[in-house]
């Protein structure tokens, strides 16, 4: 069955609300939580955490998996505000880390023109940015924020529900949330940066198929990211082979490479 996805808020829902962010917070989190399915399992029907939860917005009851909503007016950009640096970090290396959802909205006729979730397991210390300590004039003065690098995640890791307002199929979330599981696998955070960098590398080139060559041109910029490792094409290598174990990509011949 196609899926049927309303892509308009429900404006009745936000008569009471005099604040336009109050009114937008009511009307987003109504609409994911009445649209969206849970990437991870399929299930239809995520369900939203009572307000002011620190963990998250919303959880799937079938498979456990939670999100958190950032919505934003217009384009998204390449930065998204986040809260605290160091909460930012801790969680990163915890447990209780959620996926994140995007959602950009279009407030002239209350509709969605994108959504997308961010794996958590695409969160690594390098795509947090530390933001300069709030002033000592400021109300929580030296209180220190972080920003979400978006355009330091592959591709892959944003996968879209809406894009231009347009609604992805629903075989196909589910096909690009399973395709990045295996990053889950790698509790090192500082592997999991390596793996990651090489998947952006990879895009970079912007090939189906590609050649050990190509990938080599990086050579420069991923020392830069690793200054601490000296054999930096070894590591290329043995990230590709990584890769090709996790069916990320397959080996044509020597030299010679494939997305899957
Ligand atoms: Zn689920």
């Amino acid at each position: 069955m196609r899926n049927r996805m309303k892509l308009t808020f429900d404006q009745q829902l936000a008569t009471n609300y005099k604040s336009t962010s109050q009114k937008v917070r009511v009307l987003t989190e109504q609409w994911v939580d009445n649209s969206i399915f849970c990437p991870n399992c399929g299930r239809l029907d995520i369900d939203k955490y009572p307000n002011n939860q620190p963990v998250a917005d919303f959880h799937c009851s079938n498979c456990q998996e939670e999100y958190e909503l950032k919505s934003k007016q217009s384009a998204i950009g390449t930065k998204l505000l986040d809260g605290a640096y160091r909460t930012m970090l801790e969680r990163l290396t915890s447990s209780n880390n959620p996926n994140f959802f995007l959602l950009n909205y279009d407030l002239s006729n209350f509709s969605v023109i994108n959504f997308f979730v961010i794996p958590k397991h695409f969160f690594v210390p390098e795509i947090i940015e530390k933001r300069k300590p709030l002033a000592s004039t400021a109300r929580r003065a030296g209180w220190v924020g972080c920003n979400i690098l978006l355009n330091s995640i592959p591709q892959t890791g944003k996968i879209f529900f809406v894009r231009n307002r347009q609604v992805e199929p629903k075989e196909k979330v589910l096909t690009e949330w399973k395709k990045t599981l295996f990053l889950r696998e790698e509790k090192e955070i500082s592997a999991k940066g390596w793996l990651l960098d090489i998947m952006r590398s990879i895009e970079k080139l912007g090939k189906h198929e590609f050649t050990l060559d190509d990938i080599y041109v990086f050579e420069n910029e991923l020392s830069k990211l690793h200054p601490e490792n000296k054999h930096i094409k070894d590591k290329i290598r043995q990230q590709l082979q990584v890769l090709r174990d996790k069916d990320y990509l397959n080996f044509v011949s020597r030299g010679y490479y494939q997305l899957t």
